[in-house]
């Protein structure tokens, strides 16, 4: 159909990164704090003493009280941003603590570590980050938090990354790019692959917190079962409009495209300032090219220029969301994953 048949083409790159309006105001992360379960700790022991040789009758029965109740303290996960937030609640559920280490709407890609971080980290038993090289920020934070007992879990272990291996026509010079030095590691956007985040989570808290096995595999087993049933949802609906070929204003989507067969042609990075005409004229020029059948924003970002730039073309402009930011209900995977097929079984009619 086309020269090139990969699945992720980057044609033109026009930067976004330091628009401030794009950001989203964070929102709170509620941490389940249920009252701790307090675990009664009756201590009877009966104590037969029997006085001299042949009497039976001088048994006596000694009570001792109960200790104080003891609380049970849970164990302590951190984890980085909200995916792995997500799948990590989902599989622990109430039996550990759950925290989140960039909260929503601050934008990964470019997150420094606070002191905050370094403290989270420092008392926690466990951190669960998506890895491939997405929480650069994790380097210094961990080394500073002195945490000798850290146990790591990378919820990316054993995924074959995608890596960029187009050419990017770059419209603006000397600004960071979105590169990632392990491949892109926008993941968890394939339900397949979130399947296998889920699993690595689950594997990594049992060998961490053994005593709590049975709970974190009955919790992923039900997350893993949703998750199954989204990818058939997502292959059923998609295989209706097959080859459907769109572009992206974000890195986000190469996972998706490929399991689903879609063409992510093209990633349009939007600029601090206005388009210019040049800028213009390419995108126009992409979608000619590619016969670009949707264009597709993201959450939060401000569409003036792609509106004008749709309306050129005739397209709408829609929103895929990247889930980067959202709520914190493990349910939110599902609601965001669920909108992001309508949007584009819409976009690709
Ligand atoms: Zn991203």
């Amino acid at each position: 159909m086309y020269e090139n048949e990969s699945h992720y083409d980057s044609i033109v790159t026009i930067k976004f990164y330091s628009q401030p309006e794009t950001v989203k105001s964070p929102k709170k992360i509620q941490t389940d704090r249920k009252k701790r379960n307090f675990l009664p700790l009756m201590t009877l022991i009966m104590l037969s003493a029997v006085y001299g040789c042949n009497n039976t009758n001088s048994s006596e029965v000694v009570k001792i009280e109960q200790t104080p109740a003891q609380k049970l303290p849970k164990t302590k996960v951190v984890t980085t941003f909200l995916p792995v937030y997500l799948f990590t609640k989902a599989v622990a559920g109430d039996v550990a603590d759950v925290e989140i280490l960039v909260k929503p709407g601050t934008e990964i890609h470019e997150y420094q570590g606070t002191p905050a971080n370094v403290k989270a980290i420092a008392t926690a038993k466990i951190l669960v980050k998506n890895g491939l090289g997405l929480e650069e920020f994790l380097t210094d934070t961990i080394k500073n938090a002195e945490n000798s007992q850290l146990i790591e879990i990378d919820a990316s272990q054993g995924i074959q990354a995608i890596n960029k291996s187009s050419p990017i026509d770059t419209t603006a010079t000397g600004e960071h790019d979105h590169n990632h030095s392990s491949g892109n590691p926008h993941v968890w956007l394939d339900p397949v692959l979130a399947k296998q985040q889920v699993i690595n989570i689950r594997n990594g808290l049992i060998a961490a917190d053994t005593q709590n096995k049975v709970n974190y595999q009955a919790n992923a087993a039900a997350y893993i079962q949703e998750l199954d049933n989204l990818n058939q949802e997502f292959q059923q609906t998609i295989k209706k409009t097959p080859n459907c070929t769109f572009i992206t204003f974000h890195d986000a989507f190469p996972y998706l495209a490929k399991r689903y067969q879609l063409k992510q042609v093209a990633v349009v990075e939007i600029p601090e300032k206005q388009l210019s005409p040049t800028d213009v004229q390419k995108v126009i020029n992409t979608v000619k090219k590619y016969k670009v059948k949707a264009l597709f924003s993201e959450p939060g970002l401000d569409n003036k220029l792609l509106t004008s730039i749709s309306q050129d073309l005739g397209l709408t402009v829609r929103t895929l969301d990247s889930l980067e930011t959202g709520d914190a209900n493990p349910q939110y995977y599902f609601k965001a994953m669920k909108t992001n097929l309508e949007t584009l079984a819409t976009g690709c009619k």
